[in-house]
């Protein structure tokens, strides 16, 4: 088998995508993927057909290309990606090909042939194809049997322009839509479990994220930062984080804590945050701000404490968790791979100087009023001074 490429099949199939935004899509999510496979053995890319394809260099064996498609179903706007060969369109090559696709799919005792052929001119209709490729099969597998319904592997045959692709092997992939095709936010980022699953839900809707983190320094040590450091390099891993910048906290705190009624100071820490960020996303074009608050899970998150904290900036706070359960944020977490980053302890800016009863059902006005006895205009410009941001990728 000689004309024998092993190649990569990224499908996406996001309902609704149509016209200039489907061209968008495609030209993004391969620009992405391109930038994002540097470390394994991509020969060429290009579209084909509604898809994406993938040619492997040559020499390539199945574990690499499997780990290969395993990486590429993480990024996002992937919706399924499949492994196989790419070979000429002749029958009895196409046969070869279809059981060598079958033996590398590992263990299977059913399986059924699904044919397509995206060009008429290939003399043989999907259905024969079917039958062929099946017939052929069946003959080198005796011991396998065909299902129609839920089949233990599917093997695709499928015939586009002057080719044919070959694959047993798909995965899901993570879905949704490629970053970059949906503008720029700013994420407020903790070392915690919740917001760097909201962060990556909202790059998984097309977002460019920028993660703006508040460490305790000089009050509490960088434990902080180097988790929050750790947790951008995964997101960094599929693409899906852009900056993320470092914003010392603790000497306003202390401010904040020494001068403000105790009940209050949550939601004042909180508003600051907000301000600090609001005034990051428009330095960087960024039009809205991202967090991790799901409503009622802690004290500061009951449905008062949002409206003081929303009142605190003229941009649109995002919360993509709002209605998730903790649970399943944590199996998110673990799906994304932070998890267990989250789960180690360190002190940030919210555990410093935490009053013994947070207020729970902050009023607007009394917040304001508590507020304003502090320069925070000038306390934002400062902060935003003494930020230090890290770039990612490019
Ligand atoms: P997380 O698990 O994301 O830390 P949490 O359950 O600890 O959230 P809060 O402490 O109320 O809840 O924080 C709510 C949101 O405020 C976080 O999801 C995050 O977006 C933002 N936030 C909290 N602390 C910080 C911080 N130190 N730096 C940046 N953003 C923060
Ligand atoms: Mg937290």
């Amino acid at each position: 088998m000689e004309e024998t490429k092993r190649v990569i099949l990224v499908h996406y199939h996001e309902i609704g995508l149509k016209g200039h935004n489907r061209s968008a899509f495609e030209k993004r999510l391969q620009r992405n993927l391109e930038a994002l496979l540097h470390a394994y053995p991509v020969h060429e890319m290009r579209r084909i057909s509604g898809r994406i394809l993938i040619e492997l260099a040559d020499g390539i064996g199945a574990e690499e290309a499997f780990a290969c498609a395993r990486f590429v179903a993480r990024v996002p706007g992937v919706a399924r990606v499949s492994t196989g060969y790419k070979v000429e369109r002749e029958l009895d090559v196409m046969y070869e090909a279809a059981e060598r696709a079958l033996l590398d799919a590992g263990a299977f005792e059913t399986f059924k042939v699904q044919a397509r052929r995206a060009h008429t001119d290939f003399e043989t209709n999907s259905m024969e194809m079917n039958q062929l490729v099946g017939a052929y099969l069946c003959e080198h597998f005796p011991d396998k049997k065909v299902r129609m319904k839920d089949p233990d592997v599917q093997v695709c045959v499928e015939v586009i322009q002057d080719a044919s692709y070959i694959y047993a092997f798909s995965l899901r992939g993570v879905g949704g839509l490629p970053v970059g095709v949906s503008g720029r936010l700013c994420c407020l980022l903790s070392s915690g479990i919740d917001s760097p699953v909201a962060l990556w839900q909202m790059a998984r809707r097309g977002a460019i994220c920028i993660g703006v983190h508040f460490s305790g320094r000089p009050e509490t040590s960088d434990a902080s930062e180097f988790l929050v450091s750790d947790i951008a390099d995964v997101l960094h891993e599929t693409g899906c984080i852009a900056k993320v910048y470092t914003v010392p906290l603790g000497t306003y705190q202390r401010e904040i804590s020494l001068y403000a009624p105790p009940k209050l100071r949550v939601i004042l820490y909180r508003r600051l945050m907000m301000k600090v960020s609001a005034a990051i996303a428009r330095h960087e074009r960024a039009g809205a701000l991202v967090t991790g608050e799901s409503l009622g899970q802690v004290a500061s998150q009951t449905l008062e404490n949002i409206v003081c904290t929303d009142a605190s900036v003229d941009m649109p706070i995002l919360r993509p968790l709002i209605g998730t359960d903790k649970q399943r944020i944590i199996e998110l977490s673990q799906e994304l791979g932070t998890y267990d980053i989250s789960t180690q302890d360190a002190p940030d800016c919210c555990t410093l100087f935490m009053p013994r009863s947070p207020e729970t059902h902050g009023r607007l006005d009394e917040v304001v009023e508590a507020e304003s006895r502090f320069p925070i205009d000038q306390w934002v410009s400062e902060l935003v001074a003494a930020a230090e941001v890290r770039t990612f990728g490019k």
